[in-house]
């Protein structure tokens, strides 16, 4: 009897609970859940493969399966939380590589003879192509390897070029009847050079943007592919990831009130050029009197960025919430876009540390709110609460919407000291008449509020 219907029924069941998986992920109460379901999926995906009709190798599978699942479950294992945005570029490159092999495996076995299939194979090929050497180049930059942000002197014309280049050669391997192997030894190479080209100028508030269009495209690759190879559970998996990374491009697109083309087109670096003349002195608060403020404050709103992330204080931050509600204060949490290093990093902390999703407010619903605010706690955020977003043109981050925490009565500041945010500029924030500072590791300031607070409410 053929094992085919069997593979072919378990791989639509596979793909109805990836789209399970994704529905679970949109919420953090269920986000865990939907983790594991497509986790599962994919291992009865990968099972059921082995059963397919004149499947060979099995022991190059093992193997590779193998040293994937150690590296895979020691470095998950062991990563810490800031480490995070990394892997999740580098799994994701991981994914448009694995995608662009396939299309090479089946190249150079001659088995792509023009029509649809070679077409998606190519297209697959240079997308996943682009989302691997993209994402080992947004893995160096997140990791602190590569500090600048190169532009070449014909930046987008060199863009152009080589996407032209590429797709001229894609189109030679889609009308030979056996590609020339020069052929597609060269289309890989420029598809990878695209990649770097295209994501080395890319800095400051565009890389959250370009990390979804990283994902978007290892999504669309790996549908592509899977088409090629006439594999259902790959063609859902990566419609599901292409089209989920489409429309977080979109979001983050929009939070940072970038069009996409600008990120491509017109990127920005990250280098600081000047910025607006920051007036005025910083003004320390000692632990206690911040611990007042806020004892005494109707409604404090807690912003969190990536010095949170840095410190692992989260879980400090939620017990000093928890603290001084008890004692009567109005407490919330203000989420940025692109707070942190990766989409959804300061709301994965703070579900972690047990806030309740209630508390947790984005952008939009809470903008509003600081200007009837008595203290806006900013804990190891810069770049998201920079008012030169809003007014200085020659600032990396100008443009995009910060939140208003300088609305708000008080702002109180807790850093380790004048370290710049990711965009490396000064933040008048930090100067203004009703901000004080804060000094010392989230961590420790926060666990020093705690005490104070547990004192003054005693
Ligand atoms: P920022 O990077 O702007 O600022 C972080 C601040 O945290 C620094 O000023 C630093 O100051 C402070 N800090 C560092 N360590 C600690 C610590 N242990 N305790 C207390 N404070 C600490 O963070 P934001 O979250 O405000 O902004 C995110 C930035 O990252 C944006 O520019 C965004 O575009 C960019 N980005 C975001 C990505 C995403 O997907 N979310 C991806 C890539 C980049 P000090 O050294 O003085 O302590």
């Amino acid at each position: 009897m053929s094992v085919q219907p069997l593979i072919q029924a378990t791989y639509f069941v596979v793909a109805a609970v990836f789209i399970l998986g994704l529905k679970a992920m949109s919420s953090p109460v269920t986000a865990r859940r939907g983790v594991v379901w497509a986790g599962y999926a994919m291992i009865a995906a990968t099972l059921v493969t082995f059963a397919w009709p004149g499947m060979q190798n099995f022991g190059l599978m093992i193997l590779a399966i193998a040293i994937g699942f150690v590296l895979a479950w020691f470095s998950g294992k062991k990563v810490a939380m800031t480490d995070m945005p990394q892997m999740v570029a580098i799994y994701n490159g991981m994914g448009g590589g694995a995608a662009a092999a396939i299309a090479a495996l089946e190249f150079a076995r001659g088995e792509v003879h023009g029509g649809v299939v070679t077409t998606l194979a190519v297209c697959g090929a240079l997308i996943g192509s682009v989302a691997f050497s993209g994402s080992c180049v947004a893995f160096a930059k997140l990791q602190g390897i590569m500090k600048k942000a190169w532009r070449l002197p014909a930046q987008n014309a060199a863009n152009v070029l080589l996407a032209i280049a590429a797709l001229a050669l894609g189109f030679l391997i889609i009308s030979a009847d056996t590609p020339a192997p020069e052929y597609v030894l060269g289309f890989f190479a420029l598809a990878l050079a695209l990649g770097v080209v295209l994501t080395v100028p890319i800095g400051g508030a565009d890389m959250p943007v370009v990390i979804s269009l990283l994902n978007a495209f290892t999504g669309l690759a790996v549908g592509m592919e899977g088409y090629v190879l006439g594999n259902p559970a790959l063609i859902v998996a990566g419609i599901v990831v292409g089209a989920s990374g489409t429309l977080l491009t979109q979001l983050m697109a929009k939070a940072m009130n970038r069009p996409i083309s600008n990120v491509i087109f017109t990127p920005i670096s990250g280098e600081a050029t000047g910025g607006d003349a920051v007036e005025g002195s910083m003004r320390e608060v000692s632990g206690l009197d911040a611990a007042a403020m806020m004892r005494y404050a109707a409604k404090v709103i807690i912003v969190p960025g990536y010095g949170m992330a840095v410190a692992g204080a989260q879980h400090k931050v939620w017990e000093m919430a928890e603290l001084l509600e008890e004692a009567g204060v109005e407490v919330v949490f203000a989420i940025h876009p692109v707070a942190g290093r990766m989409p959804g990093h300061m709301n994965v902390l703070l579900a972690e540390a047990g806030v309740p999703y209630d508390k947790i407010f984005d952008l939009e619903e809470i903008n509003g709110d600081f200007a009837q605010t008595d203290v806006a706690l900013v804990i190891g955020a810069n770049d998201v609460v920079n008012p030169s977003a809003r007014t200085d043109k020659s600032s990396p981050i100008y443009g995009m919407p910060i939140l208003n925490a300088d609305h708000a009565q008080n702002v109180i500041v807790v850093k380790r000291g004048k370290g710049t945010g990711y965009s490396g500029i000064e933040n008048a924030l930090f100067y203004k008449e009703n901000t004080r500072m804060l000094y010392g590791s989230a961590q420790q300031a926060v666990a020093e509020i705690i005490t104070h607070v547990k004192v003054l409410s005693a």
